[in-house]
């Protein structure tokens, strides 16, 4: 009975994922929902993907912030000059649909072209539960191992895009790139991968060029 429970609660969070799919493209949004462990680098790579963004000035960002308790990463991001809101989940694993419709409405979305979802922290949950996003990212630290994708596959089966972070600490670990790498594409052939830093920068150039051509390609601005 429990299954079936769980069933019904990710179909009812389907079809509001649905109706913000729907409002995104109305307004021609392209929305990541970006998901990883906690401490994995979520909110350093998206601070310094918008800086980035904001610099070569194709595409307007806007951010919504998934946090279990305090606004620290919501402050991260409101310092880079975007437009940004908070869902604070007071515990909650994940983020679902129905937050995200509850706060769609305080964004100006006719000036956003990309939207990111920053998920709570955690590689499980949050891969069950659709937003209403164009695309899912997972991200995974050199430090957590490089098994995590053969570990947590579901969450890498239904992203379009991997990116390996902290890469300039990898001489610290015994993270292999070619380990993960393949570990991803047993769980999605079709995975796009990255391997970046956000701290020095290196990787993330060919990151921002996908993501503007992958905006610029589903967008309808
Ligand atoms: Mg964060």
């Amino acid at each position: 009975m429990r299954v079936k429970v769980f069933q019904d609660i990710l179909e009812a969070n389907d079809r509001l994922a649905e109706m913000n799919r729907k409002t995104l493209a109305k307004h021609g949004v392209v929305a990541a929902n970006l998901i990883g462990a906690p401490g994995c680098g979520k909110t350093t790579l998206l601070e310094r993907t918008l800086v980035m963004l904001l610099e070569r000035a194709n595409l307007r960002p806007g951010v919504i912030e998934g946090d279990l308790e305090t606004s620290r990463d919501a402050e991260r991001i409101a310092a880079c000059g975007v437009p940004a809101v908070q869902i604070n989940t007071q515990g909650g694993c994940h983020l679902d649909a129905a937050m995200i419709q509850a706060v769609l409405g305080d964004l100006a979305l006719d000036g956003i072209d990309v939207l990111f979802i920053e998920n709570v922290g955690n590689l499980v949950c949050p891969a069950d539960y659709n937003l209403g996003e164009s695309f899912k990212v997972a991200l995974v630290s050199v430090t957590e191992g490089d098994d995590k994708p053969a570990k947590y596959p579901v969450i890498f089966r239904r992203a379009e895009a991997a990116i390996i972070t902290k890469m300039d600490l990898i001489e610290h670990t015994d993270f292999s790139v070619d380990m993960a790498l393949r570990y991803m594409r047993a769980a999605n052939p079709n995975l796009k991968s990255f391997a970046l830093s956000a701290k020095t920068g290196h990787g993330m150039e060919t990151w921002v060029e996908w993501l503007e051509k992958k905006v610029r390609d589903q967008g309808a601005k």
